[in-house]
């Protein structure tokens, strides 16, 4: 294969459907020759998953629910027994109860505060422990966070609250496995409507008022995210660890509502 990523194999957890933001990130890395493996949460989204996965030339896919140690486990095992290494993995994977993504934050129950930063913090750590055996040097980790760990956003709550400890995790995880050469990064995206997206209450307006207030005046894309997550992902990066790069058309940087006639 041409192209950034010839010669290079990667891990994509978190493939739901074709409006997942893996799916941008896949198709990006496909066009530039990269070899994919996905994991997928379970039986049901395999049917999903499985002629994406075709679609970007691969039939690799291993079953993954992020919560189950010995799933991980297996999961990596897989990809040490067919590849014996990696290059690059994708963690683009979130979870919160969706009546908790609503109201006031002080509400959060005890359960849901712990299942919310297993799944969407503590398996991205889990993942790097056991992909730094398999990483080549030069490898690069990439996950997914949102601009709610930053500040205030309405109803994203406990979720802001985990990717704030995710971004933080990436930091660590970019000193510690930074003496390897592997790098770990963060993009944090601007609202898109994708299935984990709509459990959040209010996500119209969110998408609304982004559009309007963001300094390209626009919302982004799946396949926007995945032009950035290729550059993060190939040696284009190679000085690049431990960073937050927000592809979220400058809505980050505006720090006053915008009030242009022609935006709704
Ligand atoms: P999505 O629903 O397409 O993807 C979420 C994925 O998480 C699904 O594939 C789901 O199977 C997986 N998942 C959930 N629990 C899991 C578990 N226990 N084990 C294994 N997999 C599990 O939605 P998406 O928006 O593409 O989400 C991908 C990532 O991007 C998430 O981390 C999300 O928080 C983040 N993100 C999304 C947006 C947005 O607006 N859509 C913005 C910024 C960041």
């Amino acid at each position: 294969a041409n192209g950034l990523m010839a010669g290079k194999r990667g891990l994509i957890m978190g493939l739901a459907n074709n409006r997942s933001i893996a799916w941008g990130i896949a198709k990006a890395l496909h066009a530039q020759g990269a070899e994919m493996c996905f994991s997928y949460q379970g039986e049901a989204l395999k049917r999903r998953v499985e002629p994406l996965a075709a679609e970007v030339g691969s039939d690799f896919l291993v079953e993954c629910d992020v919560s189950d140690e010995a799933a991980m486990d297996m999961t990596f095992a897989e990809i040490k027994n067919r590849w014996g290494n990696l290059d690059f993995v994708v963690h683009a994977i979130g979870f919160s109860n969706k009546d908790e993504l609503e109201g006031r934050y002080i509400d959060t129950s005890p359960d849901n505060f712990a299942l919310t930063m297993n799944i969407s913090v503590y398996s991205f750590t889990a993942v790097a422990k056991r992909a730094e055996a398999l990483l080549n040097p030069g490898g690069s980790l990439l996950t997914l966070t949102y601009y709610g760990a930053a500040k205030y956003v309405p109803n994203y709550n406990v979720m802001g609250v985990a990717k704030a400890a995710l971004e933080a995790s990436v930091r660590y995880l970019a000193v510690d496995m930074g003496k390897k050469g592997i790098r770990v990064n963060a993009i944090s995206a601007g609202a898109i409507k994708t299935l984990a997206a709509s459990g959040i209450s209010g996500l119209r307006d969110m998408l609304h008022w982004q559009e309007a207030n963001s300094a390209l005046r626009k919302n982004v894309t799946t396949d926007e995210v995945g032009g950035s997550a290729l550059y993060l992902l190939s040696d284009l990066s190679s000085g690049v660890t431990g960073e937050i790069h927000y592809v979220d058309a400058g809505f980050n940087v505006v720090g006053m509502k915008l009030m242009d006639q022609d935006t709704p």
